[in-house]
């Protein structure tokens, strides 16, 4: 039953992304409690704060170039969160060669990239 649901939620975004529809995705609107509650836990989720950096870091700067909203920038060869929330993609985490990048109390799970 989920999935026949989710497959309906995604034939339209497919569609929606062939169609290169844009719109704000990020904003949601909280009609009712649950929605509120999911709003504020995706909010505290999103902190950049929950992020830290291993001394494996050798400075590379891939998470900062593949970061897609800028929220980090390399300074003294180490990377800075700079924005205090980020869309929580997780590509620098599941990119970073050294797997140096953790997030809250996380330090050895594995690491994810789409072919
Ligand atoms: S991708 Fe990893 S090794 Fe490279 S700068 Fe970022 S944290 Fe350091
Ligand atoms: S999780 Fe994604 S958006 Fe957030 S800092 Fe890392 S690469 Fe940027």
């Amino acid at each position: 039953m989920q999935n026949e649901k989710a497959d309906v939620q995604l034939s339209t975004i497919i569609r929606r992304i062939k169609a290169w529809e844009t719109d704000n995705f990020m904003q949601r609107v909280p009609p009712d409690f649950t929605s509120l509650f999911h709003q504020m836990a995706y909010d505290s989720l999103r902190q950049t704060s929950h992020f830290r950096v291993e001394h494996t870091c050798i400075g590379c700067g891939l998470c900062a170039k593949k970061c897609p909203v800028h929220a980090i920038e390399m300074r003294r060869g180490r990377p800075v969160w700079v924005k205090e929330k980020c869309t929580m993609c997780l590509g620098c985490l599941h990119r970073c060669p050294k797997f140096a990048i953790q997030y809250g109390a996380s330090d050895r799970h594995g690491q994810y990239q789409h072919p």
